[in-house]
């Protein structure tokens, strides 16, 4: 157990804040890695929750996590209300969602921020110049301004010629001239384009996971063993 400091805040999204916390010396992870935040709470247990973590290791050990506020989430709450300067419990990062060898294809999945550990594992794979491998991050969200980290997809996608972005919106407003709909429904026209030859990593709530897992192994013919999860609740 140890004591992270909020160093960094800001709003990635109406509902998103984004935290830089410095886990002091000695905290290592990987990408794909979560970290377990505590809350006390008067006569009762102390609350704890999972973040994943948002951002590549960095030299000087801080760690960005990105937090969706949940109506009457105690958690959530308490993490966007938490000042620069704030102290938080936190038990060392841990968790089985990481990157194997990039020996074939890579199909990305994420909603909301089931995005934080693609763009930890995004920001490692530029940092060690992998761009290679075809690499596709689906991202499902409602609306343009809930697509999270976009500025910074976007530049990737423009410097690595193998790496493809799509955002896809549930309710896009007017204009927007992308991919609409739920991730789901996209998933048959990236596998044909990878093969079924892929890996496929899928981050978000458990309904949008179970479904993408589904297709993939069962419609799409991809093998299970390729198909990596997360899931939120
Ligand atoms: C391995 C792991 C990693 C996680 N990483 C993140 C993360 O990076 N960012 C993050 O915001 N949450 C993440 N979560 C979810 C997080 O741990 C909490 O469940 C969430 O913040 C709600 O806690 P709370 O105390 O505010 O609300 P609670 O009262 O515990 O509310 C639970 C409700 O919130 C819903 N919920 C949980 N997470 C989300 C979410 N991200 N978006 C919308 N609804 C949600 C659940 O469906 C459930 O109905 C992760 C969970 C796990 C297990």
């Amino acid at each position: 157990m140890r004591e992270a400091t909020v160093l960094r805040a800001r709003m990635l999204s109406p509902q998103v804040r984004e935290l830089t916390l410095d886990p002091g010396a000695g905290h290592t992870f990987v990408p794909g890695h979560w970290v377990t935040l505590y809350l006390d709470r008067e006569g009762d247990e102390p609350l704890k929750r999972q973040y994943s973590i948002a951002s590549a290791p960095r030299a000087d050990g801080t760690f960005d996590i990105a937090v969706t506020l949940v109506p009457c989430g105690p958690m959530s709450t308490f993490l966007h209300e938490a000042k620069v300067g704030a102290r938080i419990r936190m038990m060392d990062a841990q968790g089985l969602f990481v990157l194997e060898p990039m020996e074939r294809p890579l199909l990305f999945v994420a909603t909301g921020t089931g995005i934080a550990p693609f763009r930890a594992m995004l920001q490692e794979i530029d940092k060690k110049a992998h761009a290679g491998t075809p690499l596709i991050m689906l991202f499902g969200c409602r609306s343009e301004e809930d697509l999270l980290y976009r500025d910074e997809l976007e530049a990737l996608a423009a410097r690595w010629p193998r790496f493809r972005y799509l955002p896809t919106l549930s309710r896009p407003h007017d204009g927007w001239s992308l991919r609409r709909g739920w991730v789901q429904s996209h998933l048959p026209e990236l596998i044909a384009e990878l093969g079924t030859d892929v890996d496929v990593y899928v981050c978000g709530l458990t309904k949008m996971v179970k479904d993408v897992r589904r297709i993939c192994r069962e419609e799409l013919g991809v093998d299970r063993k390729r198909v990596h999860v997360e899931r939120y609740d």
